[in-house]
């Protein structure tokens, strides 16, 4: 059922999920299919975390925050875990175009196309690109990490830059990892998307939403939105519910779809672990964070077919540091055509992400914050007008967000888009072992993030949940 926000929950649950992200929806699915009682409760006033959206001008502009592209695997995870429907409608996206000045090309961003684009656009022997996928299949998770994304490519393409900027730009915007973050973290989501290219989800995220709020309502799993966790119950080292505006709700075990940082140290507490689990978490690393301008087309407005992802920079060299850079040197335009929502009436949309550093955009004056806003929509702007001219005069509608409104949003500490870095998947697959029925399930190490990640740790993290009740 879906309770209101002035309703009281007087029921206890086998389990109680905090969050209502990818990772927490699709816990709260499986444990309830499987016959727990579930209680999903949500901050914000509407489900899906990250994977959400917006409506102006009277619903007639909508926009998708982080619905881009995910590997084909998605489609597999929600015939399994959601429904034949919900699958049915995750399709493959028309391709992706790179422009930059090192070159502008396209691809459809299969393993195949990529081969053949290493071979024959950066003249990479045949020999060098077989063993580079040939090593990234071999990796295995549960290696401890030996290489780092910089020294893998060097490995295998030393001094060339393009070739980096190639098979890398891609999943730094797919999950913000780095030259300096673990190979094992870039070999996992780039292997994913390189085995059948990028797929959508055609219908939009609120499409989706929905449909996974009917799944989960039909399946037994009670809802609360605009219900901000404080705190997370333990006696005697086990868990026993969660204290909500005061009130407390019984529970056998709680899973936490918040930050992994916020779990440990706002909503339960240090004392409740060992000394030595917290030195670690206190280690763990946030990712960095994320800005996105919005751009609406008048009515009756159109834009010419051509793909549908386009990373576009305007950065001599490739990166970590000139990604994050407030100059905005490089970002990636997503185009929604009318096809990405049949059901409206010849609706496009734009929006340009960039990754961004919380740092810059903190302690501003208000005045500044405006002009940083205005600077990005700016650049937004005038890039996109080099990929599609004359675009500027057809749009009417404009809007940035910044790490500050992630943040807002989504209760990520410093807006991190990503959750933490590598180190965090020890920590919050291992926080069940420290407090008894206390589970972690969302983005954390960068492999578990992203809308594929997100959902396919809810259901790992399902079963060890299961395994305790
Ligand atoms: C700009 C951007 C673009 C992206 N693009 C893509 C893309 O194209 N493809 C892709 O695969 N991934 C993309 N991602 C990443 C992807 O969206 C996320 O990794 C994924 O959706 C995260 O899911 P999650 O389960 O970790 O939870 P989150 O989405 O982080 O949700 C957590 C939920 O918990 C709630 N919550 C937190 N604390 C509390 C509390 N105390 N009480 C109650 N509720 C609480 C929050 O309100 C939120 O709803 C993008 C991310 C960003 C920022």
């Amino acid at each position: 059922m879906l309770f209101k926000a002035k309703d009281t929950i007087s029921k206890s649950y086998d389990v109680i999920v905090i969050g209502s992200g990818l990772a927490g929806m699709t816990a709260a699915n499986k444990l309830a299919k499987n016959g727990r009682s579930v209680l999903l409760l949500e901050s914000h006033n509407k489900l899906g975390g990250f994977a959400t959206w917006f409506k102006r001008k009277g619903g007639n502009q909508i926009f998708d925050i982080s619905l881009h592209g995910f590997p084909f695997g998605m489609k597999k995870t929600c015939r399994k875990y959601w429904s034949k429907e919900i699958s049915d409608a995750i399709i493959k996206i028309k391709g992706v175009r790179f422009k930059n000045p090192m070159y502008d090309l396209e691809t459809d961003f299969t393993r195949e196309d990529y081969t053949n684009k290493l071979i024959n656009y950066f003249k990479i022997e045949p020999a060098t690109v077989h063993a580079f996928f040939k090593f990234l299949e071999e990796m295995n998770f549960y290696d401890p990490p030996k290489l780092t994304n910089g020294e893998l490519f060097e490995k295998f393409f030393p001094g060339r830059r393009d070739v980096l900027r190639f098979l890398l730009e891609p999943i730094v915007y797919a999950n913000g990892s780095n030259l300096e973050d673990p190979a094992i973290t870039y070999g996992i989501v780039f292997s994913n998307f390189m085995s059948k290219g990028v797929y959508t989800f055609q219908g939009g995220t609120d499409q989706l939403i929905e449909k996974m709020k009917l799944e989960l309502i039909k399946n037994g799993v009670d809802i609360k939105m605009h219900s901000r966790v404080d705190k997370i119950q333990v006696e005697k080292g086990k868990v026993t519910g969660v204290v909500l505006k005061g009130v407390e709700i019984k529970s056998k075990a709680v899973l936490s779809n918040s930050n992994l940082l916020s779990t440990i140290f706002k909503m339960t507490g240090k004392e409740h672990f060992s000394p030595d689990y917290i030195e670690k978490a206190k280690k763990v690393r946030l990712n960095t964070s994320s800005c996105q301008v919005y751009m609406g087309l008048k009515s009756g407005a159109s834009i010419p077919r051509m793909k549908d992802l386009i990373f576009y920079s305007e950065d001599a060299d490739f990166s970590t540091d000139l990604v994050l850079s407030p100059s905005v040197g490089s970002q990636t335009f997503s185009l929604y055509y009318p096809d990405s929502r049949p059901h409206l009436n010849n609706h496009y949309a734009i929006v340009s992400s960039s990754n961004s550093r919380y740092e810059d955009w903190e302690n501003l004056t208000e005045k500044e914050y405006k002009k940083r806003k205005y600077f990005l929509i700016e650049k937004a702007l005038s890039c996109l007008e080099k990929v599609i001219p004359g675009i500027r005069e057809k749009i009417d509608f404009v809007e940035a967000a910044t790490p500050l409104t992630v943040e807002k949003y989504t209760l990520h500490p410093k807006g991190a888009s990503f959750g933490t870095k590598f180190e965090g998947l020890e920590i919050s697959m291992n926080m069940h072992k420290q407090v008894a029925g206390l589970f972690h399930a969302g983005s954390v190490g960068i492999i578990m993030s992203g809308w594929l990640g997100a959902a396919n740790y809810g259901v790992i993290q399902s079963h060890e949940v299961e395994g305790y009740l």
